[in-house]
C-alpha cells in the first residue's frame, strides 16, 4: 500500500485521535507524531492518549500504520555526562512502551551526538544505550535516522549507522529512517544519483532496512552539514528529485513523511498554516 503523510501534533483532549484527524485533513494515509513536545520529556499517561478512539477513526479512513518520533533532546551518544545518558536510556524505554501501546511498529530515533568525545566513543555509547532497552521481545522497531552531521551528530554516514548495527545485540530490531534533507546535507548527491546513494546504503546496511522516509527539501548545498528543511520544490533538492523518490519502485510500500516548515497564511500573514495537503498533491501528482 502506498503511504504518504506528514508530521502531525498530538495535544488537547483528543490526543492521538486529533493526530489522525489532522492527517486525514491533509489527504494523508499515514502520519508521524511526537508523544509530547519534542524538546522536553514531559508526557501524559498511556491511558490519556485516546488510543482506541484513534484506531477506530483510522480504520474508517484506511490508515493502517503510523510512526512515532522520539524527542530530539535525548542523547544516547553522550559518553561524557552519565546523567544525560541515563536520562536518554530511561526515556527511550518509556517511548518504546508508548509506541507499542499505540500499536505503532516504528519508533524513530536520532542516534545521538558524541559531544566532543569522537565518533567512535559516540557509536559505542549509542549501541550500549540501545542494548539497554532492546530485548528479543521488544514489540516495535527502532528506526535510526540518517543525520545531516551538524555539530557532533552521529549518523551522518551510512558507515556510522552500519557500525551501530554491528554493535547491538538485536540488530533485527533496528531499521533506518532515510531523511532526504539530512542525507543531502551530509554530502550524498541524491539529486543526480539517488540510485547510487541507495547502492552505497545497500552494500553497508541493506536497502530493505529503510522502514520510513522523511521527505524534506533542503535550504543548503549538498554537504553543508546544516539540517534546515525547505518546503517541497523550494530548496536544493527540488520537486522532481523528491517526487522520484516518493514514487521509486523499490520503496513503494515504505511510508513517506513530510517534515517541511509551516508557511505564512495568505489571508493573515501573521499566522502560519500547514503546507502538507498541497505538498502531498504535488509529490503524488
Ligand atoms: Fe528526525
Ligand atoms: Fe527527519
Ligand atoms: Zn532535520
Amino acid at each position: 500500500m502506498f503511504r504518504i503523510g506528514s508530521h502531525v501534533s498530538m495535544s488537547g483532549k483528543d490526543m492521538m485521535l486529533g493526530s489522525a484527524k489532522e492527517a486525514v485533513s491533509y489527504g494523508a494515509n499515514t502520519f508521524m507524531l511526537y508523544t509530547g513536545a519534542p524538546q522536553n520529556t514531559r508526557r501524559k499517561e498511556i491511558s490519556q492518549l485516546n488510543i482506541p478512539a484513534a484506531w477506530s477513526y483510522m480504520r474508517e479512513h484506511d490508515i493502517d500504520l503510523f510512526c512515532v518520533h522520539a524527542p530530539y533532546i535525548i542523547n544516547l551518544g553522550n559518553s561524557v555526562n552519565a546523567d544525560t545518558f541515563s536520562l536518554a536510556v530511561d526515556f527511550l524505554a518509556l517511548e518504546l512502551e508508548r509506541t507499542a501501546a499505540m500499536n505503532s511498529p516504528l519508533l524513530i530515533v536520532h542516534p545521538g551526538a558524541h559531544v566532543g568525545a569522537g565518533s567512535q566513543a559516540g557509536i559505542h555509547k549509542i549501541a550500549e544505550g540501545l542494548n539497554a532497552v532492546l530485548t528479543r521481545d521488544t514489540d516495535c522497531l527502532i528506526a535510526l535516522e540518517t543525520m545531516a552531521g551538524k555539530g557532533s551528530e552521529i549518523g551522518r554516514s551510512f558507515e556510522e549507522l552500519a557500525s551501530i548495527y554491528d554493535k547491538v545485540n538485536y540488530p533485527d530490531k533496528l531499521r533506518i529512517c532515510f531523511d532526504t534533507c539530512h542525507v543531502h546535507d551530509a554530502g550524498y548527491d541524491i539529486v543526480h544519483d539517488f540510485d547510487g546513494v541507495i547502492g552505497e546504503l545497500d552494500t553497508l546496511i541493506g536497502k530493505e532496512q529503510i522502514a520510513v522516509f522523511h521527505i524534506n527539501d533542503s535550504k543548503n548545498e549538498c554537504g553543508a552539514a546544516k539540517d534546515r528543511h525547505a518546503n517541497i520544490g523550494q530548496g536544493k533538492l527540488g520537486l522532481n528529485t523528491l517526487r522520484n523518490i516518493v514514487k521509486h519502485p523499490d520503496f513503494l510500500d515504505i511510508p513517506k513523511i513530510l517534515e517541511t516548515p509551516w508557511i505564512p497564511s495568505k489571508e493573515d500573514p501573521s499566522k502560519t498554516i500547514a503546507p502538507y495537503k498541497e505538498e502531498i498533491l504535488a509529490l503524488t501528482y
